[in-house]
């Protein structure tokens, strides 16, 4: 059947490039919020250029954040507000937390992976190595 044949190269091609992939560590470069502090609320302005980056909806990138920080926001023209103060290093790790979760492979730890729902649950697709990981749904 073509489907296994497929399968077989695919893991084939995977358990190659495993001692290599070891070595090579894949800086990806991940994008550094810029934002303020207003009052009790923190602004990011730049939330949408690290979408785009990133390929995932800001949306998305909007929702983990609100649940890692705990608070609620919203998303303005002007910047995505945040209700609370957080410093910039306290963002920034959570833009890399959401990569790790939601951007590179479990397996080849490449960036090239892809978000697919699937019955109510979401999975981490990799173009590069075709592995395939269950992630949290945000609402
Ligand atoms: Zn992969």
């Amino acid at each position: 059947m073509a489907f296994k044949h497929t399968y077989k190269q695919m893991l084939d091609r995977a358990f190659k490039n495993l001692p290599k992939s070891k070595n090579i560590t894949t800086r990806f470069d991940i994008p550094k919020v810029t934002g303020s502090l207003q009052g009790n609320k923190t602004i990011i302005t730049n939330l949408s250029q690290i979408s785009k980056i990133l390929r995932r909806p800001e949306s998305h990138i909007f929702k983990f954040l609100l649940r890692e920080l705990a608070t609620t926001g919203d998303m303005k023209k002007g910047g995505t507000i945040f209700i609370g103060k957080f410093s910039s290093g306290i963002l920034n790790t959570k833009i890399e937390k959401y990569v790790k979760e939601f951007i590179l492979c479990n397996q080849c730890k490449k960036p090239d992976t892809k978000l697919i729902k699937e019955k109510g649950i979401t999975f981490k697709h990799c173009e590069a190595c075709g592995a395939r990981s269950s992630v949290r749904s945000l609402k």
